[in-house]
């Protein structure tokens, strides 16, 4: 007899980015320029500290995003990255056995773990030719039993955006019983003024969530603190089940001294948008079906080709993530996407 479910053998594990030693990291979506000003002094600071539990109420910094975002403290949640917040709202959701967790496929890969470990059915809708979601056919997917859908703007790995016009007829068409998660890890790289910030447009509706994190353009990924606004109630519900004292202390000083580099972060930002156009530019000359990306990574849609370009991207020194659809490289600096690029020419071009 088994001690663990059964169920979990059939569940695809989380992949994470590779590391090679010497080559490029162009896998994980990270930011390539470092901590932002004042972080490393911040942790330094506080590991002095670090005999004593946190702040299990995460008070400083749960009030400082709520100033940053003009929201009440009492609507924000942290948690160990914007992935465990996913994990806590799908556990605070009212799903029961065979209800559903609806999303856009391939998005976020953490989605259908966080749904099946969780006992839910994940209903997957594919993305449309342009590689967007297919918001039109999600809203024909909601069912009765769907209690929460991840809408992941923009969608990792393929980097489109959902524009407004979309997202109003969807969230007009999911019934307010069902928790809406608007996924922005990557709001910080949007430039297209129709792609709507999620909190502006929809952060009063009450069963919208919108979920944000600092690993990505705040430079945080090794300190995981990511964060959620939602209505109190719902954000109450996901406090309750946070695994206690998982925000460390010196991920909470961390976060609170990069919250400071707003303009240092925006700078690091543009940067990423400039090469992200660059190298967008460049592959759609030679891979016109490359979408527009609005985040810190580009989709090269190479089907059953991917396994083979990430590898020659290795033999070049840079490390790229293929999926079965395509493979998703990060936006590094200007030399690593040169190296990129060099690769790329040479993986596209062999028979
Ligand atoms: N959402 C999306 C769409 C992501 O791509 C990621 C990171 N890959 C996350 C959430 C989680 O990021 P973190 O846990 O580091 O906040």
């Amino acid at each position: 007899m088994s001690l663990t479910r059964p169920d979990l053998d059939a569940l695809p594990s989380y992949v994470p980015g590779r590391t090679v030693p010497g080559a490029v990291k162009l896998a994980s979506n990270e930011v390539p320029y470092g901590p932002l000003p004042g972080v490393v002094e911040a942790i330094t600071e506080a590991a002095a500290g670090c005999h004593r539990y946190p702040d299990m109420g995460v008070v400083a910094l749960r009030e400082k995003l709520a100033a940053r975002c003009g929201v009440d403290p009492q609507r924000v949640a942290t948690g160990c990255g914007s992935v465990a917040l996913a994990e806590h709202l799908v556990r605070a959701s009212t799903l029961g056995p065979q209800d559903e967790v609806l999303y856009s496929w391939r998005s976020f890969e953490a989605y259908p773990i966080i749904a099946a470990a969780a006992g839910a059915t994940s209903v997957r809708v594919p993305n449309r030719p342009d590689h967007g979601h297919d918001l039109a056919a999600m809203a024909a997917a909601l069912t009765p039993r769907t209690r929460l859908v991840f809408v992941c703007n923009p969608n990792n790995p393929t980097g489109t955006a959902a524009r407004r016009a979309e997202l109003d007829a969807f969230l007009d068409a999911v019934p307010q019983t069902t928790l809406v998660v608007l996924d922005e890890a990557y709001r910080e790289f949007i430039t297209d003024p129709d792609v709507p910030d999620g909190l502006v447009t929809y952060g009063d509706e009450p069963n919208v969530v919108v979920l944000r994190t600092l690993s990505k353009a705040w430079g945080l990924a090794g300190l995981r603190i990511g964060y959620a606004i939602a209505a109190p109630a719902v954000a109450d519900a996901v406090r309750k089940v946070v695994t206690p004292f998982s925000a460390s202390g010196v991920a909470q000083a961390a976060a609170l001294a990069a919250l400071d580099q707003e303009v240092e972060m925006r700078r690091r930002a543009e940067l990423v948008v400039t090469e992200r156009e660059r190298v967008q530019a460049a592959l759609q000359k030679v891979l016109p079906e490359v979408p527009d990306t609005q985040a810190n990574f580009v989709w090269l849609p190479l089907r059953e080709h991917s396994v083979e370009f990430a590898a020659v991207c290795e033999r070049h020194g840079v490390i790229v993530r293929p999926f079965p659809e395509g493979v998703r490289v990060t936006i590094g600096t200007p030399e690593e996407n040169d190296r990129f690029l060099a690769a790329a020419e040479v993986a596209l071009s062999s028979p």
